[in-house]
């Protein structure tokens, strides 16, 4: 829409329109030459990896995804305390306002200081004016069960507190780092207060491997069992699903997220987007903890299928459909409102681009503009739930001079901790 106009009133849209009156007394924000767009979602992150940026793990450069979890991940989670906890995601936090992102499902782990570690998260989305959907990565990789309780605990907190703005889902690494034990509690856990889980499916070959090996079943047919497939769960990566582990994602309604950086980073192979879409699965699009930066998410699944494909026609509208209409979608699973479209009655989440277009910006044009344009633009103003959070590139709700301060002093220490 040229020259649109958002009308904004509490924490929702009331109107939008070429010619809307402002009512008295309202606040104008002026986006004139600016591109006014939903705030971005990811629907699948893991704030506290902020500290792994610039930090290069001792000894040999791992060769395979289970020496990264063994040799980076598993040992930089267990070195975080309470206070690395809120300032890796807090800068993560300050990274997604930046870049025009306002709702974060999140993954959380840090088994030095699992209890009380989600209301730390979630008082920083708080006071950064985001929404999360938080969980803690249950796994019995250090402790067995170890998660099992933060999670019970934090699902029946948000769910007592019928707060749109923190929500949670029960939260679990993989299924080979998780007991028939451990499933069972977390079915139960998941049956007694109606939560979805979110966890990592077949992000490496040695997943599906392990899962063979030791329970004689693929991975989603090992999670079906336990009653954990449906339309409340998230299921992340799915790289190496077979044909019928795909069929029971899709029969279920359980929803999938594509984190097509994190995979290349990883060199764990490339997940099929293009058929997980077919088959009607609601796939969505994250970054993995990898960066904040979703739009950069979708400029990189459509490359990434294309080079892997060999076809330089596929890919594009659907990774800009898993952008801005998939991760909406997954959104309204995971929250009261709805939010991902201006219109009116959704949530006030709105991004708005510093964007000088160098080639006609019409209707039918925008998304190769998104991917090529936007992904570079500054975001000059980022609203959230109608609050204004950030205005010319300048945070208002966090210091960040002082955060970032604080938070190389964090990272420092969680350092010599590893
Ligand atoms: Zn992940």
């Amino acid at each position: 829409m040229p020259n649109g106009q958002i009308l904004i009133e509490g924490q929702k849209i009331a109107a939008v329109g070429p010619t809307l009156q402002a009512p008295p007394n309202a606040q104008i924000i002026d986006a004139a030459g600016m591109v006014v767009m939903p705030g971005l979602i990811n629907a699948h992150h893991h704030l506290y990896s902020s500290f792994a940026r610039g930090f290069a793990a001792p000894g040999e450069p791992a060769r395979n995804f289970v020496q990264i979890l063994e040799r980076v991940w598993w040992k930089l989670d267990l070195a975080l305390d309470p206070e690395a906890v809120r300032y890796s995601s807090y800068v993560a936090l300050l990274e997604a306002i930046h870049t025009g992102c306002t709702t974060i499902i999140d993954h959380h782990a840090s088994p030095s200081c699992t209890d009380g570690s989600l209301d730390i998260i979630a008082e920083t989305f708080r006071e950064a004016g985001l929404s999360g959907c938080l969980c803690y990565e249950t796994s019995d990789r250090n402790t067995p069960g170890d998660g099992l309780a933060e999670n019970t605990r934090f699902i029946r907190q948000t769910q007592a507190s019928r707060d749109g703005q923190i929500t949670a889902l029960f939260g679990l690494h993989a299924q080979m780092t998780l007991s028939d034990a451990t499933l069972e509690a977390t079915a139960q856990a998941c049956a007694e207060t109606n939560a979805g889980v979110h966890i990592h499916v077949a992000e490496d070959a040695a997943d599906e491997e392990d899962c063979l090996a030791k329970h004689g079943s693929r991975i989603i047919q090992r999670l079906h069992k336990f009653g954990l497939t449906g339309p409340k769960s998230l299921f992340i990566h799915g790289i190496h699903l077979d044909e019928s582990e795909m069929d029971l994602v899709a029969e279920t309604g359980t929803m999938m997220v594509h984190n097509p950086e994190s995979n290349m980073n990883n060199a764990v192979g490339t997940q099929k987007m293009l058929t997980l879409l077919k088959k009607g699965i609601l796939l969505g699009l994250g970054t993995d903890g990898m960066t904040s930066h979703m739009i950069s998410a979708a400029r990189v699944a459509h490359l990434l299928q294309r080079a892997t494909l060999a076809d330089p026609r596929v890919a594009f509208v659907e990774a800009c459909d898993m952008l801005l209409n998939k991760n909406a979608q997954i959104a309204a699973r995971c929250f009261p409102e709805k939010r991902g479209q201006l219109v009116p009655g959704q949530l006030a989440d709105i991004a708005i681009f510093d964007y000088v277009p160098t080639t006609p910006l019409e209707p039918g044009r925008f998304l190769g503009h998104m991917l090529y344009g936007l992904n570079y633009a500054r975001v000059h103003t980022t609203i959230a739930r109608g609050k204004i959070l950030m205005r010319d590139s300048k945070v208002l709700t966090l210091d960040e001079q002082a955060i970032c301060a604080k938070a190389h002093e964090c990272a420092r220490a969680t350092w010599q901790r590893f």
